[in-house]
């Protein structure tokens, strides 16, 4: 299949003649799937400053007016999942059934941030306090006005749209760049927007391109940029924006760990385990990489994983499990973090080979905890176990690193398991499943330390595209005034008896 796709508007007009053109490249065939322009600082401008416009009308439509055309919005990419997921197949990889799973939880963000955005964002009112009883206090969440999106290739529709829709829900227009490697699936989303909400194409648009154009959308008079990819690049984007002080949102990557307690069902960890680390070929940046077992349960888990690991069918067929790896310099990662874990003493129990850019489902154990392939994100369907005394030293491993995005606790007891839930150096974590918070539009997303800042979906991620009001009105003066230069001296005097009274007891 040739992707078809339509110029972008950042196309449209260019008197230098037609832009230049990368390919977008089918990763298991290898074919190319289509060519994209690559938006130039000049259009990414214009593209911003056609946004800027089109935020002062979508912000005008209000919280009902919004909730319509996102549920238009909503409604196209629910009719023509199957279209989109096809695209997300032959631009990523992964297979069909996991490209339709990954649209449908986007979806399903999509309406929760647009039922819910009038009641996280709308005005309320809040307590005066003591010294301020004659004021009536208001607290409501602005829009910022545009919104600079940079998106990865790994869940080109969930990752992206976990900011795209909170910002539209808020009152926001987009500029979406996506990743290099899967523009088609931005074009489409742009295109998609363009057909639900016809009147207004510039609330949502695409920018395809490279890293520069990216760059460039950091520069272009954007509100606020929402960069998913990893740190080094992540840290460019933020130097880039600091130029303009435009705040950021950073969705970068991971090194999750599993623990699998004394008293774990170990067969549904290694099923959840397999899962974590091997589907979407492990690019997933809340991707379980590392297991941590303890003595009880260490031998029966990694025989299980490794016989269950054997199974998983790897391929482009329709009954493959994954795919092969999106991106080529990736393979190349991947292969140093096994390669290292063998020369410092680790065992690769099966796996640990490439294929037609495939990399075999790969089980390592007595991986030294400084090799590679257990201190560096690897993005590759790989997992090192490690036995554990405790699952407190567990929980000492699993935070020994700078990374922290999320992780998985397996264990039977629900007390224990929110413990160490809490104890984990991460964002998110998940008892007895993986990546269970990803489905759940009311729950924030995003890490700590190297896996970045800020948050996306549920409450937390309507707020990030907005900024804080508070706004005051006078109900009635007070009788004796307090700030004015009216202000009787007794007042000072009555003051520090009330705040002594209140507060002065305790
Ligand atoms: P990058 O971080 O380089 O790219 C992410 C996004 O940023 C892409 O859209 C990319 O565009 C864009 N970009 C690149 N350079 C710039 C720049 N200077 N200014 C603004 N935007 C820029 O990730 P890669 O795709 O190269 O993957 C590298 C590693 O990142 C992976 O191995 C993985 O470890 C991690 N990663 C983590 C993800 C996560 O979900 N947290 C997602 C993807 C990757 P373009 O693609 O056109 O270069």
């Amino acid at each position: 299949m040739t992707l078809a796709p339509e110029a972008t508007s950042a196309d449209a007009g260019n008197p230098a003649g037609p832009a230049p053109t990368f390919d977008s490249i089918d990763p298991g065939r290898g074919t190319v799937l289509g060519s994209y322009p690559v938006a130039s600082d000049a259009d990414v401008a214009d593209a911003v400053a056609r946004a800027q416009e089109a935020a002062t009308w979508w912000r005008a439509r209000g919280f009902d007016g919004r909730r319509r055309i996102l549920k238009a919005f909503k409604g196209v990419l629910a009719r023509e999942i199957e279209d989109l997921a096809e695209v997300v197949h032959l631009e990523n990889g992964k297979p069909r059934s996991d490209a339709i799973l990954e649209v449908a939880i986007a979806i399903d963000h999509l309406e929760w941030a647009s039922k819910h955005a009038a009641k996280v964002l709308g005005p309320r009112r809040v307590p005066s306090g003591l010294l301020a009883s004659n004021q009536a206090a208001t607290l409501e969440y602005q829009p910022l006005g545009v919104v600079g999106v940079i998106g990865p290739w790994n869940y080109p529709v969930f990752t992206p749209m976990g900011s795209i829709a909170y910002a539209l829900a808020a009152g926001n227009a987009v500029v979406f760049k996506p990743s290099e490697h899967t523009p088609g699936v931005g074009v489409w989303l742009g295109d998609a927007w363009r057909r639900a909400v016809p009147e207004r194409p510039d609330v949502l648009q695409v920018v395809t391109g490279l890293g520069a154009t990216g760059g460039a959308l950091c520069r272009a008079g954007v509100d606020k940029v929402a960069f998913t990819g990893s740190a080094p690049t992540g840290r460019r984007v933020m130097a880039a924006c600091a130029e303009n002080l435009v705040p950021v949102l950073m969705e970068l990557g991971g090194k999750d760990a599993m623990i699998v307690d004394d008293d774990a069902d170990v067969s549904a960890a290694v099923d959840a385990a397999l899962w974590g680390g091997m589907s979407n070929a492990g690019q997933t940046c809340v991707g379980i990489e590392r297991v941590y077992a303890t003595d009880a349960v260490y031998d029966r888990f990694v025989a299980e994983l490794t016989a269950r690991a054997a199974e998983v069918r790897t391929g482009s067929g329709d009954d493959a499990h994954y795919g092969p790896i999106t991106m080529p310099s990736q393979v190349g990662i991947i292969e140093r973090h096994i390669a290292d874990a063998v020369a410092s003493g680790g065992r690769v129990l099966t796996g640990g080979t490439v294929a037609d850019g495939v990399v075999a489902p790969t089980v390592m154990v007595d991986v030294p905890e400084d090799s590679a392939a257990v201190r560096e994100e690897t993005f590759g369907p790989t997992l090192t176990v490690a036995r554990v005394r405790s699952a407190d030293e567990a929980i000492e491993r699993t935070n020994a690193t700078p990374y922290g995005l999320a992780g998985a606790i397996f264990t039977r007891s629900a007390k224990r398991g929110v413990a160490l839930a809490r104890q984990m150096r991460t964002g998110m974590a998940s008892i007895n499943a993986v990546n269970a918070f990803s489905t759940i539009p009311a729950l924030p997303f995003g890490g700590v330390g190297e896996s970045g800042f800020g948050r996306i979906h549920g409450a937390d991620g309507l707020r990030e595209f907005s900024r804080s009001k508070a706004i005051t009105r006078q109900r009635f003066a007070l009788p004796i005034p307090t700030t004015s230069f009216r202000r009787p001296p007794e007042v000072t005097e009555r003051l520090v008896k009330v705040i002594r009274l209140v507060h002065g007891r305790s």
